[in-house]
């Protein structure tokens, strides 16, 4: 991006959640989708790929609306036993929370390896959320919470739960003026997590696969099931199948092929640059096993 290209973008900050929702309201009214700049991380990176901006029309240049700082979206906190994260928190700030390190490890697993430390430094879950990549890391693991994602317009505000949100590749039943001002994790002290990607290496590398799961054991039984896997589907995949067997099998009678199995039926990922579909099946199987060892193995421990 050019300094031209910087001078013609327009930019502004508002004080309040309530004036951002009139703000975003009254420009999509008028036909214009203004950029909320969380972190910047995926719209800078986009806007590159677009049209100068020094070249568009004064009509086309986007409003930017700077929200990366507004307390309203950077809360971190319990109530009750639901964790709540203001989806403005980057993953940094998310990372070295003492409530995430004690409630929900593993947002802090995942938020390690979104991007190296830059990013992490920026980039948010409500950037993430609403860029709805399928290779998104935050967005699998809240579907392996079962998040619910608030959202705050003009009409107030709306609690979206996780399998209601996606409607399609980079799609969202969340309405235009609709702003993501946190997540709602509901927390189970007896919960145990899991998270995995893999990529082509450590840090700056989107993921081949990446799989999120969360459990509740009860008697050699699981009770609660959640997965999120990235990168096998236009969406984040919820392994319904998968997450099927698991409620209904006792773990100590789960076994390879019947996981294999319904991982198969549950996902059809395709080839694309960064991995082809016949490795990303297999990697996606032994991810899905591995949780099942993880699950059965940390339930044990906390027995
Ligand atoms: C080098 C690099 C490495 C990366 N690695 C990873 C990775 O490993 N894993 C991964 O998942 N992602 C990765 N990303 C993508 C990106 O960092 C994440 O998707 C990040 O979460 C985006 O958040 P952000 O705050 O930067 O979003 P922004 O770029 O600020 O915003 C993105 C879009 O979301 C909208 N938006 C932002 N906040 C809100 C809100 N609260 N409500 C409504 N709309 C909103 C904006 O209008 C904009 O259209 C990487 C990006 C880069 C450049």
């Amino acid at each position: 991006m050019t300094i031209a290209d910087l001078r013609s973008i327009r930019y502004g900050r508002v004080p309040t959640l309530a004036a951002l929702a009139e703000a975003v309201h009254e420009m999509v009214a008028g036909g214009r989708t203004p950029v909320l700049l969380a972190g910047g991380t995926d719209w800078l990176v986009e806007q590159e790929l677009r049209a100068p901006l020094a070249s568009l029309s004064e009509d086309d240049v986007p409003f930017v609306i700077d929200i990366s700082t507004m307390a309203e979206l950077k809360e971190i906190s319990v109530r009750g036993s639901v964790l709540r994260i203001g989806a403005a928190a980057t993953y940094l700030e998310i990372r070295r929370h003492p409530v995430v390190l004690e409630k929900a490890p593993m947002l802090d697993a995942m938020a390690r390896d979104v991007g190296a430390i830059q990013i992490q430094a920026r980039g948010t879950l409500g950037g993430n959320l609403a860029t709805a990549s399928p290779a998104a890391d935050g967005v699998a693991a809240l579907a392996a919470y079962d998040a619910v994602i608030v959202v705050r317009s003009v009409r107030g505000e709306r609690r979206i739960p996780f399998t209601e949100l996606q409607t399609g590749y980079k799609a969202s039943s969340r309405a235009p003026d609709e702003i993501v001002v946190a997540v709602e994790l509901p927390l189970d002290p007896n919960a145990v997590a899991y998270w995995r990607k893999v990529g082509t290496r450590r840090a700056q590398a989107i993921s081949k696969v990446a799989l999120a799961g969360l459990a509740v054991v009860e008697g050699g039984q699981i009770t609660r099931c959640g997965l999120g896997m990235a990168s096998v589907a236009p969406v984040t995949a919820l392994l319904p199948r998968t997450r099927e067997l698991f409620l209904s099998t006792r773990l100590a009678s789960l076994d390879d092929a019947a996981i294999d199995k319904a991982v198969e039926a549950d996902i059809a990922p395709i080839d694309d640059v960064r991995s082809t579909r016949g490795y990303r099946l297999h990697v996606a199987k032994v991810l899905v096993r591995e949780f099942a060892q993880t699950v059965a193995r940390l339930a044990k421990e906390k027995k």
